[in-house]
């Protein structure tokens, strides 16, 4: 049976790179999205279509997931994975920050889930994977706007799932601890970035990998259409918070 087309949101670097190399080893047909174009070209994966996109801007998001499906059809699976995380001190973070993180974690998983949630429904199937946080699930000093958009992510899930479940479209919450990607970068205040640094060499090596986690996500999606892992928290087996 030929596969089904899958979208990956920020898919240019860590989670959203690995998800798009693993899926497409499967033989997935692909629409990436992100800013930096050059780096989905890089990955010169088959039966992909790469698309620059921020998925805050509706319409060139919409555009982007039409041209895929006119030439793959429909999407099966969307996982909403773009995301910036840009710690700060509550007392003195710039609120444009706020605005901006809760602007593409929350409102651009929003559009994610609007462009398919529709055909999803007639079609009585098809996921939808929303990339929250272990911030999503408990607070974390310096994160207020960043536990404010990940708890909103599981919200705006579990709201999601309430209202799809009856039409057999699954919704899935995912909640990974730390991974080294490219996250912490965004992160304007350097002395915060030197405390998270701090914390995890007292974690210790922290040895989950992007590629572990997106395994996961992989086994979630191909189990049948009738069992739903609602959501799940996956870390580093040291990480002990
Ligand atoms: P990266 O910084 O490596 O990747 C983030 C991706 O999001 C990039 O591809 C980036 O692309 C894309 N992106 C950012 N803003 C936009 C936008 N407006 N429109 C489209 N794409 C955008 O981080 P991770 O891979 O670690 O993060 C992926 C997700 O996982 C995020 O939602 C993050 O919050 C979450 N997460 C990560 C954890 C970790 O420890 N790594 C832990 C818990 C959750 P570009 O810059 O090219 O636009």
């Amino acid at each position: 049976m030929n596969k089904k087309l899958v979208i990956i949101t920020g898919a240019s670097s860590g989670f959203g790179e690995a998800l798009a190399k693993e899926f497409s080893k499967s033989g997935y047909p692909l629409l990436l999205v992100a800013g930096r174009l050059d780096k989905m070209l890089r990955l010169n994966l088959p039966n992909t279509l790469c698309k620059k996109v921020d998925v805050t801007n509706r319409e060139e998001f919409e555009n982007a997931v039409r041209e895929a499906e006119s030439i793959y059809g429909k999407a099966d699976l969307i996982i909403n994975n773009a995301g910036i995380m840009l710690l700060g001190d509550f007392a003195i973070q710039d609120p444009e920050e706020w605005k901006r993180m809760l602007d593409v974690n929350v409102i651009g998983v929003m559009h994610g889930i609007q462009l398919v949630m529709t055909d999803m429904k007639e079609r009585q199937s098809g996921t939808i994977i929303n990339i929250s946080s272990m911030a999503g699930v408990m607070p974390f000093g310096d994160h207020a706007a960043y536990c404010a958009s990940k708890y909103g992510v599981r919200g705006l899930t579990q709201t999601a799932r309430m209202e799809l479940s009856p039409y057999n479209v699954r919704v899935i919450t995912v909640e990974p601890g730390a991974v080294s990607t490219e996250l912490l970068g965004h992160t304007s205040n350097s002395t915060i970035k030197d405390n998270y640094n701090r914390w995890r060499e007292t974690v210790g090596a922290i040895n989950i990998t992007a590629d572990d986690f997106v395994r996961t996500i992989k086994f979630v999606y191909e189990l049948p259409q009738s069992v739903l892992i609602r959501e799940f928290i996956i870390s580093d087996t040291k990480q002990d918070v």
